[in-house]
């Protein structure tokens, strides 16, 4: 939200231990006028337990709002496969384990989801403000399909195999240049919707 001249906040706190996503919101929010800080170490995260991407969201984003006094953002995001009833959703980042890699993950996503099925990439973005006591979450999507191969180095994830319906193509997300993914992403999506909203 903007302050009493209209002028939105010019810097937020970015509530996440993944290096990907500060470059991803970075890429997002920076363009806006808005600069991204990275949390500070001994800022403590609460476990990601929630049944719902933003019940892990928000949470992340008052502890750091709290432990900062700054107003904070924090992600939570995952893909959903049709083919495994909506898994691997809030467990995407520890699918094949806690502490599972990337790379991991990837692999038992493959072994396990059929080239052309449905998938779906979920953000809910937090945002909380300890000034005002404001507390929002905002929503983006992504729809697209399991790719018949890997390929791609670019993004993060499931990057490699998920192919996205919005370019009508057959590359990956992991093919696309940084702008087009940004343009389709469900981070991308949600961090429009917070920035329409700081924007009222
Ligand atoms: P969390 O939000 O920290 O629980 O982690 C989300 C997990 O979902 C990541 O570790 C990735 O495995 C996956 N994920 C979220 N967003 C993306 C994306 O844009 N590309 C690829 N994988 C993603």
């Amino acid at each position: 939200m903007a302050d009493e001249n209209g002028t939105p906040e010019r810097s937020l706190m970015l509530a996440t231990r993944n290096p990907h996503k500060v470059v991803e919101m970075r890429r997002l929010l920076e363009p806006a006028g808005i600069s991204v800080e990275p949390l500070p170490d001994d800022v403590e995260l609460p476990p990601e337990d929630g049944v719902t991407f933003a019940d892990n969201a928000l949470p992340k984003a008052l502890a750091a709002a709290a432990a900062t006094g700054r107003a904070a953002i924090a992600d939570d995001s995952g893909i959903e496969a049709a083919a495994l009833g909506g898994a691997p959703g809030v467990h995407s980042a520890r699918y094949a384990g806690d502490g599972a890699s990337d790379e991991e993950n990837l692999a038992k996503f493959v072994d396990e989801v059929p080239p052309d099925s449905r998938l779906r990439y979920v953000c809910a973005l937090a945002y909380v403000n300890p000034e005002t006591g404001e507390e929002r979450v905002f929503f983006g999507d992504c729809r697209g399909r399991m790719a018949h191969a890997q390929a791609g180095s670019g993004g993060f994830g499931y990057d490699p195999v998920f192919v996205p319906d919005a370019t009508g193509e057959n590359r990956t997300m992991a093919e696309l240049t940084d702008a087009e993914k940004d343009a389709i992403s469900h981070r991308g999506h949600a961090v429009r919707a917070l920035l329409r909203w700081i924007r009222l």
